[in-house]
């Protein structure tokens, strides 16, 4: 869930010019009050879509929340919480707050977590996660025109897969895919 096209965001640094200045032997520190300071100061960040107040995207939501029928889980790995481009309060900003679910963790047990596992049992539950069982979405949607539940795991590749394959809930599930855009 990330795009290559923010991520320059936090780019930008001067490691030449620190290097630079912190190397002269000449015993001058002019240079050194000319550095930029940006990298130390915390940005401020708007608390409805986590981003920087300077790049909110909060005008670009819709002003009400969407109407959806199908409710999202989101199983968030931890890393994810903290990369720059966290793309799922953007998600959770546009749904209903009783449609779109977050758990972070990296494992999921049936006694830690009571309700997922009747969500994962329940049949109308898709999981979407690629694979050779997964189903394709579009078709899936015919036979189920309204699924209650979309298990969805956000992560890097290797972090979905650790999810996917290491907790057995999530392969009670229907497994669905989407097709790739062509
Ligand atoms: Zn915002």
């Amino acid at each position: 869930m990330e795009t290559a096209a923010t991520g320059s965001e936090e780019s930008g640094a001067a490691e030449g010019p620190v290097e630079a200045a912190a190397g002269r032997e000449d015993g001058g520190c002019e240079g050194l009050w000319e550095l930029p300071v940006e990298r130390c100061v915390r940005r401020a960040e708007c608390g409805r879509c986590s981003r920087p107040q300077k790049v909110c995207l909060c005008p670009f939501f819709p002003v009400h929340p969407l109407k959806v029928s199908t409710c999202l889980y989101i199983i968030q790995h931890p890393a994810e919480e903290s990369r720059v481009l966290r793309t799922v309060p953007l998600l959770a900003a546009c749904l209903p707050g009783d449609k779109c679910k977050v758990l972070i963790g990296r494992r999921f047990g049936e006694d830690r977590y009571p309700e997922l596992a009747a969500v994962c049992r329940n049949s109308s539950t898709l999981i979407l996660y690629p694979g050779a069982e997964a189903a394709n979405l579009e078709e899936v949607a015919l036979i189920f025109p309204s699924p209650s539940t979309i298990i969805i795991i956000d992560g890097t590749w290797s972090q979905a897969k650790d999810i996917f394959y290491k907790n057995s809930l999530f392969r009670l599930p229907k497994q669905v895919r989407c097709n790739a855009l062509t």
